[in-house]
């Protein structure tokens, strides 16, 4: 007899069903995907004990008969496709028929449901994948299912499962996912005996993110889109509240909530210098395609996507980029509330030009400018702001002829392998204009420099160079560590002209607002919120 046996159809579904059902979440998502499909648009999710005890959805979609309930738990079955050519025509959020099958295979699960035109509904219980029984039920329109005691019959897979509160979490990020995309969708939820969310529908997605994430970040998004030929990007995003994770940054193609790292980092290029590294906007870019041209059939979670044309991570960063090129504001403390937090000055050039340039008073710390604006209280960063100048200048330098020079031998003294480092990279400065040439044993002498990094200090560059990543944007970084060295310190004291003349220069850079690195150089407090303070 030979070795390979045939598994029983029993291990065959508890396999498959660790593909889809990992954890509690991912029977929330199943659900809801199943109810927004039923074109539900009211969509209560009741959870215990962080759903490990019970998950519970209520919807008022379209219901299933007595028939298609009792095939709707089978492996496979599915209303939503019947052919192959469906699969690369997606337009439904489910599409390969095993997350009910999978779900029944590892839980105790019921499904009571009623469509429109019946006058009773019908309920099915279902334990590891055998129906218990079919009983006629009194319910409105719509679906009920319960699922109770996830991977009571799997120990492996229930031992993994986190406290009830992380559980909890993993759900409840799942259900925001939707609620996000699915505006016109009421939602609640509850743990236990505690109502978690109650999401009213609206046609705003702006009123969903001040619902889930406050008045302040909803306030500080901005709506950008762009049609192409065969892709329509939308996006809401936040130009100065920011995360230190990308936890609330949400993409979706074609509705469906995706993961993807490369469409973060596409957005990322395109805020360019006006983030710090390491931080995140928070929002949601939307991406319509033509379902013939994406894949969604990756993985069993349906939360990758493959593209036919790599052309849509480019869009979303050109279209993304449009944000900073409709306005230019101030960036404000998180803390203030509403309207009247934000600047807008449309068209950055024209109107700088034509708006004066605030009043200076003077200087607090040896480290902020203060100014006098039109809309109220302006405080400057001087380290940040000559850091953007001495930046943006020399990015000029490097592309002219000649350039006016310091020419002041300057001595250098490194540990070997420090010397090994930068004796390599000598290429990278002399195309910053900068002339270093060895001279004996580990020791290096810069003979001139552009006049730009006047004030430099020579050895902290060459040491922070040597400390930085070495990579492809070795010289983006370089040019950076130039400009923060070279540019004027907090605890310089400034006399009032020189103010005036950094202000006005930072004024006509091309990013004013953030420093290279990203950190706000601006910080406006309005005249309403200086009332506020003193509580007139
Ligand atoms: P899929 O969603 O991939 O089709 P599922 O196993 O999730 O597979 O569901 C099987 C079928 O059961 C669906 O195609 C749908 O016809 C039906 N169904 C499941 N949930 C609901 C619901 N909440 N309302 C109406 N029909 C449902
Ligand atoms: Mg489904």
């Amino acid at each position: 007899m030979g070795k390979i046996r045939r598994l029983s159809e029993e291990v065959i579904r508890k396999i498959a069903a660790g593909e889809v059902i990992e954890r509690p979440a991912s029977v929330v998502k199943e659900l809801i995907e199943n109810s927004i499909d039923a074109s539900a648009d009211r969509i209560s999710i009741k959870l215990e004990s962080g759903g490990k005890k019970l998950i519970r959805v209520i919807d008022n979609g379209e219901g299933m008969t007595k028939d298609d309930l009792l095939l709707s738990v089978e492996r496979y079955t599915t209303s939503k496709i019947s052919s192959a050519v469906d699969l690369s025509n997606l337009r439904t959020l489910g599409f390969r028929g095993e997350a009910l099958s999978s779900i029944a295979a590892v839980s105790k699960l019921s499904i009571s449901s009623k469509p429109k035109d019946q006058l009773v509904g019908y309920k099915i219980e279902v334990e590891e994948g055998r129906i218990l029984f079919l009983e006629e039920v009194g319910i409105p329109e719509g679906t009920v299912v319960e699922v109770r005691d996830l991977f009571f019959n799997v120990p492996a897979r229930k031992k993994f499962l986190k406290t009830e509160k992380v559980e909890l979490e993993h759900s409840i990020d799942e259900i925001l996912r939707f609620s996000i995309c699915y505006t016109h969708i009421g939602f609640s939820v509850e743990h236990g005996k505690k109502e978690l969310l109650n999401l009213p529908p609206t046609d705003d997605p702006i009123k969903r993110f001040s619902m889930l994430f406050g008045e302040d970040v909803a306030d500080d998004i901005k709506r950008v889109s762009e049609e192409y030929d065969d892709i329509v990007i939308d996006a809401y995003l936040t130009t100065s509240i920011m995360r230190l994770k990308p936890d609330r940054l949400f993409f979706y193609v074609n509705r469906r909530n995706i993961r993807d790292r490369e469409m973060i980092y596409s957005v990322l290029k395109a805020y360019d210098q006006r983030i710090i590294k390491g931080e995140y906007p928070q929002g949601a870019v939307f991406i319509e395609i033509d379902p013939r041209k994406v894949d969604f059939n990756v993985h069993p979670q349906k939360t990758e996507v493959r593209f036919q044309d790599e052309k849509v991570y480019s869009r979303i960063a050109s279209c993304v980029k449009k944000l900073f090129k409709k306005s230019i504001k101030f960036p404000v403390s998180a803390s203030f509330p509403k309207e009247e937090s934000f600047l807008f000055v449309k068209e950055k050039r024209a109107s700088y030009k034509t708006k004066k340039i605030p009043q200076i008073i003077g200087q607090v710390g040896k480290r902020y400018i203060v100014c006098e604006a039109e809309e109220g209280l302006l405080l400057i960063d001087q380290h940040g702001a000559h850091e953007r100048i001495i930046y943006e200048r020399m990015k000029k330098e490097i592309r002219k002829e000649g350039v006016q020079k310091v020419i002041e031998p300057k001595r250098i003294e490194l540990d070997p392998e420090g010397a090994l480092v930068l004796r390599k990279n000598l290429d990278i400065f002399r195309k910053m204009k900068i002339e270093i040439r060895e001279f004996g044993k580990n020791t290096f002498i810069i003979d001139s420099y552009p006049e730009v990094l006047k004030g430099a200090d020579w050895k902290k560059i060459i040491n922070e160079f040597l400390r930085a990543k070495k990579g492809y944007e070795i010289f983006e970084e370089a040019l950076k560590i130039l400009a923060c060295h070279s540019a004027i310190k907090a605890g310089d004291e400034l006399s009032i002209i020189q103010m005036k003349n950094l202000v006005k220069e930072l004024y006509e850079t091309s990013i004013p607002t953030n420093c290279p690195h990203g950190r706000p150089i601006f910080h406006l407090i309005t005249y309403r919120q200086l009332e506020r303070m003193f509580k007139k």
